[in-house]
């Protein structure tokens, strides 16, 4: 059966060599297809040149190249923004999205085929969970995208973790597929190109905290007290800000890196002034920054993006708190491509 197959983006540079000897085949050919799959970015093994044609054909024989079918594909009106959404071989679909902008090539990939968590004014959250995806599912995302990007000369700049999916609550597939994506035997991305956001789950914040990793964390906060937090991402119930803020203190205090937040803004829900001041509360003397962004439309949200006025004396109250702040600028909304906007779709 297809599936039974091991996948060869799940697959560490060791288990590839095992595999590899066990068909009789000496441990050096492992590196060099590992090579040709992220350095070369070749998409399959007859197109693996160097490689003898019978190691070749065995391999397709007991590898699986590839779990993601292409099911739709648009480009946005701006010709900036891509979103692909892929089928999975159980049927589970991810939606992963390719941003350019002047020299930054940026891809936002799914960790989870949909996601459990119900924030209120999310797609992916509207439409719940189907499965967790394996590292390779979250390799292979990047790697399509990186293939197509080689077809003009172009490569990877950034990669971020915030497409469908909660990453932490996948937490051990992300990891994997990050040492994968940063290995120097193979694509060599740089870990602090990476960043991973999560909605705060305070024990992986935590256990991220003891990785002492690279890669860049963003917490999605939205809202600076419980009584309101609670109402837009229900995971508030069970960790609350301040426990939350405590373990973003924590990670900033033990990495020396800065955290940042995430915050879409709402008209009239936390874009008001009391919320302003309440942030500048929480977030005072820490190394951080607040990426703001007017909340993006989804069909099972009622609430609207601030007026532009509200956006300014918003980010006025953290400018002369000292928080350091900036506004983020929608892109691909015409494809449904922005933050949040990512679901399970069939047409
Ligand atoms: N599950 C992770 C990462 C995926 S969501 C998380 O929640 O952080 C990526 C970002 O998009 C998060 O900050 C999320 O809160 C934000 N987001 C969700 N819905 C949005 C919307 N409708 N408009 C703007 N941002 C949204
Ligand atoms: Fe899940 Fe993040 Fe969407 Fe919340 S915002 S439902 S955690 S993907």
């Amino acid at each position: 059966m297809k599936n039974k197959k091991p996948f060869l983006f799940d697959l560490t540079l060791k288990e590839l060599t095992d595999i590899i000897t066990e068909l009789g085949e000496p441990a050096y050919r492992a590196k060099q297809v590992y090579e040709q799959v992220y350095s070369k970015a070749v998409s399959s093994f007859d197109k693996m040149n160097g490689l003898p044609k019978g190691l070749r054909e065995k391999l397709a024989e007991v590898i699986d190249v590839s779990h993601l079918t292409t099911q739709i594909d648009k480009l946005s009106s701006d010709n900036h923004t891509r979103k692909i959404l892929f089928g999975l071989p159980d049927g589970a679909q991810v939606e992963t999205v390719l941003m350019g902008y002047i020299i930054r090539r940026t891809a936002c990939i799914s960790t989870q085929a949909g996601c459990a968590l119900g924030c209120t004014f999310c797609a992916t959250g509207q439409g719940g969970l189907q499965r967790n995806i394996s590292s390779g599912e979250i390799v292979e995302q990047v790697m399509f995208f990186e293939r197509e990007l080689r077809k003009k000369n172009e490569k990877l700049t950034n990669l971020v973790f915030m497409g469908m999916g909660e990453p932490f609550a996948n937490y051990n597939e992300v990891m994997k597929a990050i040492e994968t994506l940063t290995d120097p035997n193979g694509f060599n991305f740089g870990a602090r190109r990476i960043t991973i956001s999560t909605v705060g789950l305070v024990p992986y914040i935590d256990k991220f905290t003891l990785e002492q990793s690279q890669v860049n964390l963003a917490v999605s906060l939205h809202a600076a007290t419980d009584e309101l937090r609670e109402t837009m991402l229900p995971i508030n119930k069970r960790y609350p800000i301040r426990e939350l803020i405590k373990s973003c203190r924590n990670y900033v205090n033990n990495t020396h890196r800065r955290i940042s937040f995430e915050w879409a803004l709402i008209d009239h829900v936390n874009d008001t002034t009391a919320q302003a001041e309440a942030l500048t509360g929480l977030l005072k003397g820490m190394l951080c920054h607040v990426n703001f962004i007017p909340l993006n439309p989804t069909k099972g949200y009622g609430g609207h993006e601030s007026k532009k006025m509200r956006i300014s004396r918003f980010m006025q109250i953290l400018d002369e708190a000292g928080i350091p702040n900036t506004l983020r600028i929608r892109r691909g909304i015409d494809i449904n491509a922005g933050c949040g906007q990512l679901r399970q779709e069939s047409t």
